[in-house]
């Protein structure tokens, strides 16, 4: 999967639009139409919704029938070792097999069910992009948009011919900046085009609109650390040989890269030396990402004089102006020391140096969408050293990701009419109810909460949005231009189409049923800010959501994956934002000391876990993970118990209904990833590896050591458990 350096705040859309790179699944969400809007409202959505089908189906219906992904079951019994001791290593036992026949293709640098998943959806995306992209006069504008986005890019001979000429007009208005005070244009003129940012390549800083943390009805401007071009603060802070070596070879990775954009080697070469040092003194100025899970630690709403002031050298009014941003009185600086860093890199740095940073921030943005020499030898570095990737994706897989991000909801459009039913919708629903009953249950059995937090806690779960499959109202795209043949031109004016559209929020009411993740997402995620869980149509397909098999293994599966996004409406950052997605405090202090100690029983547990070599699990990162991990197959075991009561259920397979729960959730994280990956997701992935996101759960669930007999003792049945929820 791509390299990010995606934010692991929940903050606003600067991080929102970066989760969908997530690939580790749970975390994310889906919008009921039952549950806020007014009746009103609801017909007027519901008309949306018709009137985008129809014309879809019109649209489609002399096209070729497109075929849907394999079928994989929720459970399969060829997957598992049963060689393996339950007891021992739940894991191996249950995705054994499945790793044994699944090896990492060498175009990815990990493999796991999810990523099939992902990549088999890929495939389906490709032909309804195929299909879109064919000539044909009665083409609808959707079509128009997604199937030219797709033509275009996938058309590599015409790729070929982007060189350094390419980037000729970028270079020249670099070279065109007179003194540092122009810095502010420029990057006025260079952010909302940034198609680098997609991939975790933002220029300098970041810039946006998101939700006020203290008041989330309030859509206000925030500003946040940025200007780095590896995947984390570490990469450029770390003195352990293997760090230094990544810096070796990053530095030659952008000599090179500027050498291609038509630098002499000697200049190439002492620019690398300078964007390595610019960026090291920016990372400086970097939260930490155990940091950026405290929302207060990222929440500083200030006056625009204020940020004047904590970066005097740069020219924010020139900035906001070149933005047409409108009026910006306050806003969020998320991390207010980084600007103080950039200001004093601003001024230690001459404009020759910044000149430098910029010309490598253009050649690193626009890199995967050039020709072949530039594509190679930034999959060299990004890809292959990062991250073991072995091979370069295929370009159409490159393309529909490229187009998803760009058109996500154009494409999700086509593709939630032949991938999602109103079968499925209405099954994780009756999940979702079930699900969200037994939390209400589990809470009010609570032993360590008193019964005024308890009261806060369920009207907070109530309160949940279920956003289910895709949006109740599809983004309109009638503003932005596709052209066949204009490959750089259409990212730029998708992502243009995009920023501008998140600065048009500010000061206007939330949309609380947006999304933030396309509907060919296989992903979900919890929404704190809109107390809402959210979950794609990709994500509610076979495996993951299989409708011939029994619920026990589904309710393994997609019922632990929705009571992990529910209990991160209360994990350790979830916890800190009330009913509304206001960061409150809500909790009676004895129970928040209560929780805290809870929480620290499970970040000690995955704290003695290896991911790779000697690098464990830093579990300060992965805590709100791995709580809602626990919290969530808790509450899946308690929901499929209450639908299966009175049922009589027998073996299947030689494994009892109990065994099934247990072996359907373990195999939704069959999955295997490459060292090198391994070490990058160590320091920048806030999950836990997938073995230890399967062990570390069943370990703490005293149902899961009756079911499989376990001795206490043996590593799956431990004598002191945790539990939070
Ligand atoms: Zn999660």
């Amino acid at each position: 999967m791509d390299v990010v350096s995606f934010l692991t705040s929940y903050n606003g859309w600067l991080s929102k639009q970066l989760l969908s790179d997530e690939v580790n699944v749970r975390h994310t969400c889906f919008s009921s139409l039952s549950v806020k809007a007014s009746p009103l409202g609801m017909m007027i959505l519901l008309f949306v919704v018709l009137l985008g089908t129809s014309s879809l189906a019109q649209q489609s219906a002399d096209k070729p029938k497109i075929p849907l992904p394999p079928y994989t079951p929720v459970l399969d019994t060829t997957a598992m070792d049963r060689s393996i001791d339950p007891c021992t290593d739940f894991f191996t036992y249950s995705c054994g097999g499945w790793i044994k026949s699944n090896p990492i293709p060498p175009d990815q640098s990990s493999w796991s069910v999810y990523s099939k998943m992902q990549d088999e959806n890929r495939e389906l995306l490709r032909r309804i992009l195929e299909n879109a992209a064919a000539p044909d006069p009665h083409r609808g504008p959707i079509n128009q948009k997604i199937g030219d986005f797709y033509a275009t890019c996938v058309d590599e001979a015409a790729a070929n011919k982007l060189g350094a000429a390419a980037l000729k007009p970028d270079f020249d208005r670099i070279a065109r900046l007179n003194s540092k005070a122009d810095l502010a244009e420029y990057l006025a003129y260079e952010h909302p085009t940034d198609i680098g940012v997609y991939f975790g390549r933002a220029g300098l800083f970041r810039f946006g609109s998101g939700q006020d943390a203290k008041n989330s009805a309030e859509v206000i401007a925030e500003a946040d650390q940025g200007g780095i071009s590896l995947p984390d603060r570490d990469y450029y802070l770390k003195d352990d040989t293997r760090s230094k070596d990544l810096r070796d070879k990053y530095l030659a990775h952008v000599q090179k890269m500027l050498e291609l954009a038509g630098e002499p080697s000697s200049q190439a070469t002492a620019d690398a030396q300078t964007v390595l040092r610019i960026e090291a003194e920016l990372a400086k100025g970097h939260l930490s990402r155990v940091d950026r899970r405290d929302p207060h630690k990222i929440y500083h709403r200030m006056s625009l004089a204020d940020l004047k002031a904590l970066s005097p050298s740069f020219n924010w009014d020139r900035y906001i102006a070149g933005l047409k941003a409108g009026k910006i009185e306050s806003l969020n600086v998320a991390v207010p020391e980084f600007f103080k860093v950039m200001d004093a890199t601003l001024k230690a740095e001459d404009l020759a140096a910044w000149q430098a940073y910029l010309r490598w921030h253009v050649v690193h943005a626009q890199a995967r969408w050039l020709s072949s020499s530039f594509v190679d030898e930034d999959f060299n570095f990004f890809g292959r050293a990062l991250t073991g990737q072995r091979e370069l994706q295929p370009r159409w897989k490159r393309c529909v990701n490229y187009t998803d991000r760009s058109l996500g909801e154009a494409l999700g459009q086509a593709y939630v009419e032949i991938a999602f039913s109103p079968q499925i919708k209405k099954r994780t629903q009756d999940m979702v109810k079930l699900i969200e009953q037994s939390m209400a249950t589990d809470i009010n059995q609570l032993t360590w909460m008193s019964e005024p937090t308890k009261e806060q806690a369920l009207t907070k779960l109530h309160a949940v949005v279920n956003k289910i499959g895709y949006p109740d109202k599809w983004r309109d795209y009638t503003a932005l231009k596709i052209m066949r043949g204009d490959l750089l031109g259409n990212g730029k004016r998708a992502y243009a189409f995009e920023f501008e559209r998140q600065l048009h929020k500010i000061g206007r009411p939330v949309d609380r049923m947006e999304w933030y993740l396309t509907p060919p997402t296989v992903n979900a995620n919890y929404d704190p800010q809109n107390n809402s869980i959210n979950f794609p149509a990709a994500q509610l397909q076979p495996p993951a959501l299989d409708l011939k098999l029994d619920a026990a293994p589904n309710y393994g599966n997609t019922g632990g994956t929705i009571g992990h996004e529910l209990t991160h409406g209360f994990d350790d950052e979830g916890r800190q934002f009330d009913a509304k997605g206001d960061l409150r405090d809500w909790w009676q202090p004895q129970d928040a000391k209560a929780f805290t100690e809870r929480a620290e029983c499970v970040e000690n547990q995955y704290a003695q876990y290896v991911v790779v070599d000697d690098i464990k699990i830093n579990s300060k990162l992965t805590a709100g993970e791995d709580i809602a991990d626990i919290g969530g197959l808790i509450l899946a075991w308690m929901s499929w118990k209450e639908e299966s009561k009175g049922q009589q259920l027998g073996p299947i397979d030689d494994l009892s209904p109990e065994q099934r729960f247990f072996v359907g959730y373990a195999q939704s994280w069959c999955g295997d990833t490459r060292p090198e990956a391994s070490r990058m997701r160590a320091m920048t992935d806030p999950h836990s590896p997938g073995k230890w996101r399967t062990n570390g759960v069943v370990s703490d669930m005293p149902e899961f050591q009756e079911a499989f007999h376990c001795k206490t003792g043996q590593p799956m049945a431990p004598v002191n458990r945790c539990r939070v929820w």
